[in-house]
């Protein structure tokens, strides 16, 4: 299954995303934590992202989707994975269209999780994570508003909108029905045998 998840930070995405790579053995690809290995690792490419994600700020489009390409072209990702993080904006969305067209592939479903604004608020602040910083994280939130929302029109029928507020495991129940891959669903059984 080839899945996009999006969602504004502190919605649960990044757990939810975990959960259902697990779950259909399919590769997490995020961006974000790719960015942060190779800042780990002190890479040349992590140098370069560094300035921009302590601001909160994108990447440049052209290292992120070079990075995107290189990893799909992985052998895990085959047959499926779940991108996180990646498209972030309409342009990068056109590009991963053209992308999946050059590998013959579409996207099944986007998974969009939703919080209210002070649910997502106090979730990012109780996180920790080295670039929450409250001027980073105001700048992160404003920048899903004007730039990844509209992805949610782009992908029209395909994204299904889950609420992200409630139990971590009752909220992956409610992903896995919407997708169509829930145990015992008709939809998996063509996907589960080709893995
Ligand atoms: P995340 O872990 O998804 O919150 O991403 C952390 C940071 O990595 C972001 O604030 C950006 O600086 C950078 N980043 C992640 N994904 C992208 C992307 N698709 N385009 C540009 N920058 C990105």
């Amino acid at each position: 299954m080839r899945l996009l998840i999006v969602g504004p930070q502190g919605a649960g995405k990044g757990t939810q995303a975990e959960l259902l790579c697990q779950k259909l053995g399919i590769p997490h690809v995020s961006t974000g934590d790719l960015f942060r290995a190779n800042i780990s690792a002190g890479t040349e490419l992590g140098q370069r992202a560094q300035t921009y994600m302590r601001a909160g700020q994108l990447v440049p489009d052209s290292v992120t989707e070079d990075m995107v390409a290189d990893r799909l072209c992985q052998d895990d990702a085959a047959h499926g994975y779940l991108l996180d993080g990646f498209p972030r904006t309409l342009a990068q969305a056109q590009w991963l269209n053209e992308l999946l067209t050059t590998r013959g592939e579409t996207l099944d479903k986007v998974v969009l999780i939703t919080a209210p604004d002070e649910v997502l608020m106090g979730r990012m602040l109780g996180r920790g994570r080295a670039d929450d910083t409250p001027e980073a994280i105001a700048t992160r939130l404003e920048l899903y508003r004007s730039e990844t929302e509209p992805l949610v029109e782009f992908y029209g029928d395909l994204v299904v909108e889950i609420d992200g507020v409630g139990d971590v495991h009752d909220i992956h129940d409610r992903v896995m029905n919407r997708i169509g891959a829930a145990e015992g669903s008709a939809t998996n059984t063509p996907e589960a045998g080709t893995r």
